[in-house]
């Protein structure tokens, strides 16, 4: 196994967060971690991705401590997208994906033909060959989000760590992207584990669901087996079901337990 974390709890300030998360994600297959905010999904890509150190157990790349691991041979094996970055370098969109060769030339090489040949793949499938000069703190949310996923590209990782990686993508983008993502996975045999809020996306992308709860695995499996009525009531308090899709991919259709709920305070009364 490439990735694994192994009765993982890890905390902030001394404040549990995550408690005996286990998962082996094996080659050619993405997995997704669904649940509600502040479930500790970011945290445990964090942890997986060697940014933390865990408060037990462990966080393993190829059976190494993620968070002790030489950085440059982390980033050959891993690539991680966080949800937010700052857009402030003043580099183009072509610049920045190329920082996604240095785990492979260090900082100081010239780029080969096979290192600018692999940065245009990564814009091309990023959808980006139009933005390339563009600097990066003039694009939106969403085409900066392609940038990372570019920039993790041309890195060319065995495992991909992403947080949230449609968040701010139009529904283009982001049929794009998991395209895309899946077509690596297939291709390449890459591992991905994903952060991810949208159950539609997670059902129809994802070959196995973990359902967190408060820093807790509820339930690990397939899409079919974890996103149960009774699982999606009990975590998101929605009515849930999950069916085939006209094209045959599964798909969730919710509606919230109690829709006619008034929401009222102590001091104002109804709102
Ligand atoms: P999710 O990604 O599921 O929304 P997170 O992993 O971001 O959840 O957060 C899990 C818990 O950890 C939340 O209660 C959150 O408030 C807390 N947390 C996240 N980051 C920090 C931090 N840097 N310092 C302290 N607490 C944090």
């Amino acid at each position: 196994m490439l990735l694994s974390a192994n009765s993982l709890s890890l905390s902030y300030n001394g404040h549990n967060v995550v408690e005996g998360f286990n998962l082996s994600i094996a080659p050619k297959t993405i997995v997704g971690l669904i649940g509600p905010n502040g479930s500790g999904k970011t945290t445990i890509l964090r942890a997986l991705a060697g940014l933390m150190e865990p408060r037990a157990g462990t966080a393993l790349v190829q059976g190494h401590h993620a968070a002790r691991l030489n950085k440059q041979i982390r980033a050959r094996k891993i690539g991680w997208v966080p949800q937010q970055e700052s857009a402030a370098w003043p580099l183009t969109v072509s610049e920045v994906v190329r920082l996604g060769r240095a785990p492979h030339r260090g900082w100081l090489m010239p780029f080969t033909k096979d290192d600018l040949d692999i940065v245009e793949c990564a814009l091309a499938r990023a959808d980006l060959l139009e933005l390339k000069h563009r600097p990066v703190n003039k694009l939106s949310g969403g085409e900066f989000q392609r940038v990372l996923i570019a920039r993790v590209l041309a890195q060319e990782p065995e495992a991909l760590l992403l947080d949230e990686p449609t968040a701010s993508l139009d529904v283009h983008h982001q049929v794009q992207v998991l395209d895309l993502v899946r077509g690596l996975v297939n291709e390449k045999g890459l591992s991905v584990v994903m952060a991810i809020h949208d159950l539609n996306l997670a059902a129809r992308y994802c070959d196995q669901l973990v359902l967190l709860h408060n820093g807790r695995q509820v339930s690990v499996g397939t899409p079919e087996e974890v996103l149960t009525a009774e699982n999606l009531r009990a975590v998101f308090h929605v009515e849930a079901k999950l069916y085939r899709d006209p094209w045959g991919a599964w798909a969730v259709s919710m509606r919230q337990n109690n829709p006619l709920r008034i929401p009222t305070s102590p001091d104002v009364g109804v709102c």
